[in-house]
Protein backbone atom coordinates (compact mmCIF):
# COMPACT_ATOMS: atom_id res chain seq x y z
CA UNK A 1 0.00 0.00 0.00
CA UNK A 2 1.18 3.62 -0.54
CA UNK A 3 1.10 5.62 2.47
CA UNK A 4 -1.38 8.57 3.25
CA UNK A 5 0.86 10.91 4.52
CA UNK A 6 4.62 10.07 3.02
CA UNK A 7 4.08 8.46 -0.38
CA UNK A 8 6.25 5.83 0.55
CA UNK A 9 5.12 2.11 -0.06
CA UNK A 10 4.59 -0.19 2.85
CA UNK A 11 3.84 -3.77 3.34
CA UNK A 12 1.68 -2.96 6.37
CA UNK A 13 -1.08 -0.53 6.63
CA UNK A 14 -1.56 1.00 9.72
CA UNK A 15 -4.77 3.24 10.23
CA UNK A 16 -4.00 5.58 12.44
CA UNK A 17 -5.85 9.33 13.12
CA UNK A 18 -3.86 11.96 12.42
CA UNK A 19 -4.45 15.43 13.37
CA UNK A 20 -8.58 14.53 12.71
CA UNK A 21 -8.59 12.22 10.03
CA UNK A 22 -8.34 8.65 9.51
CA UNK A 23 -5.73 7.41 7.38
CA UNK A 24 -3.56 4.28 5.92
CA UNK A 25 -0.08 5.45 6.90
CA UNK A 26 3.32 3.34 7.15
CA UNK A 27 5.06 2.19 10.24
CA UNK A 28 6.63 5.47 10.95
CA UNK A 29 4.11 7.85 10.18
CA UNK A 30 1.95 5.84 12.42
CA UNK A 31 3.80 7.38 15.38
CA UNK A 32 2.38 10.99 14.49
CA UNK A 33 -0.64 10.11 15.15
CA UNK A 34 -3.32 7.52 16.85
CA UNK A 35 -3.22 4.52 15.92
CA UNK A 36 -6.47 2.97 15.57
CA UNK A 37 -5.82 -0.56 13.33
CA UNK A 38 -3.42 -2.08 11.35
CA UNK A 39 -3.75 -4.35 8.77
CA UNK A 40 -1.30 -5.91 5.70
CA UNK A 41 -1.44 -5.17 2.81
CA UNK A 42 -4.15 -7.12 0.60
CA UNK A 43 -2.65 -9.93 -1.62
CA UNK A 44 -3.26 -9.94 -5.31
CA UNK A 45 -5.11 -13.01 -5.11
CA UNK A 46 -7.57 -11.90 -3.08
CA UNK A 47 -8.19 -8.50 -5.13
CA UNK A 48 -8.86 -10.48 -7.90
CA UNK A 49 -11.61 -12.84 -6.13
CA UNK A 50 -13.39 -9.35 -5.27
CA UNK A 51 -13.16 -8.45 -8.69
CA UNK A 52 -14.30 -11.08 -10.52
CA UNK A 53 -16.97 -11.81 -8.47
CA UNK A 54 -18.54 -8.17 -9.53
CA UNK A 55 -18.05 -8.51 -13.48
CA UNK A 56 -19.26 -12.62 -13.34
CA UNK A 57 -22.13 -13.03 -15.57
CA UNK A 58 -24.08 -15.86 -16.91
CA UNK A 59 -23.24 -17.24 -20.28
CA UNK A 60 -25.71 -15.14 -22.85
CA UNK A 61 -27.32 -15.79 -26.11
CA UNK A 62 -26.00 -14.73 -29.31
CA UNK A 63 -27.33 -14.84 -32.35
CA UNK A 64 -25.69 -15.05 -35.68
CA UNK A 65 -26.41 -15.70 -39.05
CA UNK A 66 -24.90 -19.18 -40.52
CA UNK A 67 -22.13 -19.59 -43.13
CA UNK A 68 -24.05 -21.09 -45.65
CA UNK A 69 -27.57 -18.80 -45.06
CA UNK A 70 -26.82 -17.58 -49.16
CA UNK A 71 -26.81 -20.92 -50.32
CA UNK A 72 -30.13 -21.99 -48.44
CA UNK A 73 -31.87 -18.76 -49.84
CA UNK A 74 -31.61 -19.15 -52.90
CA UNK A 75 -31.97 -22.76 -53.03
CA UNK A 76 -35.71 -21.54 -51.56
CA UNK A 77 -36.40 -19.15 -53.30
CA UNK A 78 -35.72 -20.95 -56.37
CA UNK A 79 -38.24 -23.51 -54.77
CA UNK A 80 -40.85 -21.32 -54.39
CA UNK A 81 -40.36 -19.94 -57.76
CA UNK A 82 -39.86 -16.55 -56.60
CA UNK A 83 -37.85 -14.27 -59.14
CA UNK A 84 -34.94 -12.01 -57.39
CA UNK A 85 -36.70 -9.13 -58.23
CA UNK A 86 -40.07 -10.31 -56.43
CA UNK A 87 -38.23 -11.27 -53.49
CA UNK A 88 -36.17 -8.20 -52.98
CA UNK A 89 -39.59 -6.33 -53.18
CA UNK A 90 -40.99 -8.84 -50.05
CA UNK A 91 -37.98 -8.10 -47.66
CA UNK A 92 -38.04 -4.23 -49.00
CA UNK A 93 -34.26 -4.58 -50.30
CA UNK A 94 -33.26 -3.67 -53.01
CA UNK A 95 -32.18 -6.30 -55.72
CA UNK A 96 -28.87 -5.51 -56.05
CA UNK A 97 -28.25 -6.11 -52.35
CA UNK A 98 -30.55 -9.77 -52.65
CA UNK A 99 -28.37 -10.59 -55.67
CA UNK A 100 -24.99 -9.97 -53.58
CA UNK A 101 -26.58 -11.92 -50.52
CA UNK A 102 -27.05 -14.82 -52.27
CA UNK A 103 -23.87 -15.09 -53.65
CA UNK A 104 -22.39 -14.37 -49.99
CA UNK A 105 -21.18 -11.08 -51.01
CA UNK A 106 -23.77 -9.74 -48.61
CA UNK A 107 -24.47 -10.82 -44.80
CA UNK A 108 -27.76 -9.85 -43.82
CA UNK A 109 -28.10 -8.20 -40.32
CA UNK A 110 -30.17 -10.57 -37.89
CA UNK A 111 -33.49 -8.58 -38.41
CA UNK A 112 -33.35 -9.08 -42.29
CA UNK A 113 -32.09 -13.02 -41.57
CA UNK A 114 -35.48 -13.79 -39.38
CA UNK A 115 -37.66 -11.70 -42.12
CA UNK A 116 -36.28 -13.79 -44.52
CA UNK A 117 -36.61 -16.94 -42.77
CA UNK A 118 -40.17 -16.26 -42.12
CA UNK A 119 -40.77 -15.26 -45.62
CA UNK A 120 -39.09 -18.86 -46.75
CA UNK A 121 -39.48 -20.78 -44.21
CA UNK A 122 -35.97 -21.69 -43.86
CA UNK A 123 -33.35 -21.75 -40.84
CA UNK A 124 -30.21 -19.43 -41.27
CA UNK A 125 -30.03 -17.70 -37.28
CA UNK A 126 -27.99 -19.44 -35.05
CA UNK A 127 -28.25 -19.42 -31.47
CA UNK A 128 -24.76 -19.80 -29.60
CA UNK A 129 -23.67 -19.59 -25.98
CA UNK A 130 -21.27 -16.55 -25.77
CA UNK A 131 -18.71 -17.10 -22.18
CA UNK A 132 -17.81 -13.58 -21.00
CA UNK A 133 -14.10 -12.45 -21.32
CA UNK A 134 -12.70 -13.74 -17.97
CA UNK A 135 -9.13 -13.43 -18.88
CA UNK A 136 -10.09 -9.99 -20.41
CA UNK A 137 -11.11 -8.46 -17.46
CA UNK A 138 -8.82 -9.67 -14.95
CA UNK A 139 -6.37 -7.59 -17.06
CA UNK A 140 -8.14 -5.05 -16.87
CA UNK A 141 -8.40 -5.10 -13.11
CA UNK A 142 -4.61 -5.31 -12.47
CA UNK A 143 -1.97 -3.20 -12.67
CA UNK A 144 -0.64 -0.43 -9.90
CA UNK A 145 -3.17 -0.12 -6.92
CA UNK A 146 -3.66 3.28 -5.98
CA UNK A 147 -4.90 5.07 -2.91
CA UNK A 148 -8.00 5.63 -4.76
CA UNK A 149 -8.31 1.41 -5.10
CA UNK A 150 -8.27 0.54 -1.79
CA UNK A 151 -10.97 3.25 -0.78
CA UNK A 152 -13.41 1.59 -2.85
CA UNK A 153 -12.33 -2.06 -1.76
CA UNK A 154 -12.55 -0.79 1.33
CA UNK A 155 -15.94 0.37 1.02
CA UNK A 156 -16.84 -2.40 -0.63
CA UNK A 157 -16.57 -4.98 2.51
ZN1 LIG B 1 4.46 7.26 5.74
Amino acid sequence: MICDLCGKESEDSYKAIIEGTEMNVCADCARFGKVVGRKAAPRKEEKRGVVQRHIEKGPELVESVIPEFYKKIRQKREQMGLKQEDFSKMLSIKESMLHKMEIGEFIPAIALAKKIEHVLKIKIVEQAEEKPEHAMAQRKAEGPMTIGDMIKIKEKK
